[in-house]
């Protein structure tokens, strides 16, 4: 197992304080990581700056080709990958392997592509005698900070970008879980030349809030908590520097009554729970007509009553644990406190599963209310809540009200309502009739509290680049 930083071209032990790392599903320690000092912080600021003209310099065609050679090697070591993320996250390894792995590694791939074939508009005499051209350039060293909800996914989204529009980078995954960040810091080391790409590991308080201060980076990307958002920013404006947040989510789902229940029961079930609900995107906030309500109500408590998990057999589980035993006490804080209220009905979970682990039983809060906290707060665990509206407006309404703006959804069979109520809901991204469904190519992002700046795509290229005028007298 790989517990070393990569500062420059050197793989080397943390100086820090130890970190343990704990496997969610037993609670037991899988390893104990050194984190960074901040003298190895600031010799991983120091690399990326010396690293950062030649790199900038390079073709995009060469970028392209690192960038591929990387995804080959993760490729080549999915299982490997797998293995890890699965004993440092809890998740079910199939789930790693099959699902994330292959986004993963395309990931790197669209962007090697991309990075080829960036378009700006045309050159032109705006000023008679004068030829203006934009040029897209890279920014400097990106400091880059990553959750523990999916590791790797994470930091090939933050890195990929980054390194396609040539700017170096120091990355710092979450001291919950920075096993597979610190394979791929080996494996990069080998595809990148000396300081384009550091690792380091630690706590927010001490390594990250030590690199998201430092003069040397020029840009800070995080995801992760709108507390830790608002110390980036807080960090950003004392020395101006660019900001790349994808805070939280608290996605609402719209039911309308002719929706097809078993298809959104089944999204729902999915979608809803997947990862134990630790998505930004999670379907977790469910507004549903009169009529379809209670259908939907008995069918879905009936249906995530069944999801699997705790189960020896990797294949059998459908969620793992939640991270640690704090967010597990988070969880349960949340649906205690629903519990107490007369209106809502828990019907199926609701409690802690026995046994080691940090599990929580997949839970269906029906009977909620737009002001009660279930539905206003992020709750980052398999937990749903379902409330009744009235009529289009009602939900449109309550959908918006929300400090969050990431991810929502509309079920219908009428088009034409899915289309219009997608016009109307303030979020980074509307799904009709499907949830959660990621795509390289398309943009990720929030409004609001959710933060600002797009993950994937082209958009991801252009926020991790800078716009800049070039103006030639031919006089
Ligand atoms: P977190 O904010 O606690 O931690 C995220 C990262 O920030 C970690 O690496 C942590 O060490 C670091 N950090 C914490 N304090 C810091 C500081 N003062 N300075 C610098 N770095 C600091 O969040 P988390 O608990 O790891 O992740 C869960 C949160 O992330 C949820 O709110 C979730 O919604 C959000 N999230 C958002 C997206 C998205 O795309 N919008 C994706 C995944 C997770």
């Amino acid at each position: 197992m790989e517990v070393r930083l990569l500062i420059g071209a050197a793989l080397e032990v943390g100086a820090g304080a130890n970190e343990r790392v704990l496997n969610p599903r037993t609670g037991a320690v899988i390893a104990e990581v050194a984190e960074a000092s901040r003298e190895q912080v600031d010799r991983a600021v120091a690399a990326a700056c010396g690293a950062f003209d030649e790199w900038a310099r390079t073709s995009p065609a060469q970028r392209a080709a690192a960038l591929l050679k990387l995804a080959d090697l993760i490729e080549m070591e999915a299982e490997v990958y797998a293995d890890l993320e699965a004993l440092n996250c809890g998740k079910p390894r199939h789930l790693v392997l099959n699902d994330e792995l292959p986004a993963i590694v395309d990931c790197f791939r669209f962007f090697a592509g991309a990075a080829r074939t960036l378009q700006g508009p045309l050159a032109g005499e705006y000023l008679p005698g004068f030829t203006s051209m934009i040029r897209r350039d890279a920014i400097g060293v990106v400091g880059s900070v990553a959750p523990w909800n999916y590791p790797l996914m994470m930091a090939a989204w933050k890195l990929a970008p980054a390194l396609a529009a040539g700017n170096t980078i120091v990355l710092k995954p979450s001291e919950q879980t920075p096993l597979t960040a610190l394979k791929l810091a080996a494996q990069m080391s080998e595809v990148f030349p000396s300081g384009v790409v550091n690792v380091v590991t630690g706590r927010g308080d001490s390594v990250g809030q030590h690199l998201i201060t430092h003069p040397g980076i020029a840009m800070i990307s995080l995801t992760g908590d709108v507390g830790t958002g608002r110390k980036v920013l807080a960090a950003a404006q004392a020395q101006i520097k660019r900001t790349h947040l994808e805070l939280g989510g608290k996605a609402p789902v719209i039911v309308f009554d002719d929706a097809d229940l078993d298809a959104v029961v089944s999204g729902l079930r999915s979608f809803g729970y997947y990862n134990a609900g630790q998505d930004c995107t999670a379907a977790c906030r469910v507004y549903a007509g009169q009529k379809i309500y209670d259908r939907l109500v008995a069918d879905l408590s009936n249906a995530v009553s069944r999801i699997a998990y705790g189960a020896a057999r990797d294949e059998d589980n459908e969620i793992g644990p939640l991270i640690s035993a704090r967010q597990r006490e988070r969880v349960s804080g949340f649906v205690e406190r629903a519990r107490e209220l007369r209106h809502i009905e828990i019907t199926t979970g609701g409690n802690q599963a026995t046994g080691a682990g940090f599990y929580y039983q997949p839970t269906v809060v029906a009977g909620a209310q737009q002001t009660d906290e279930i539905v206003r707060r992020e709750i980052f665990g398999p937990v749903v809540s379902v409330t009744r509206f009235v009529d289009e407006a009602e939900a449109i309404a309550w959908a918006n009200e929300s400090d969050y703006g990431l991810a929502s959804s509309v079920w219908t069979r009428d088009i034409r309502r899915g289309m219009k109520a997608a016009a109307q809901l303030r979020y980074g991204c509307t799904w009709v009739n499907c949830h959660f469904m990621l795509v390289n190519e398309m943009p990720h992002g929030g409004l609001k509290h959710s933060g600002y700046g797009k993950d994937l795509s082209i958009c991801a290229l252009e926020d991790y680049s800078v716009a800049r005028h070039v103006m030639v007298n031919l006089n």
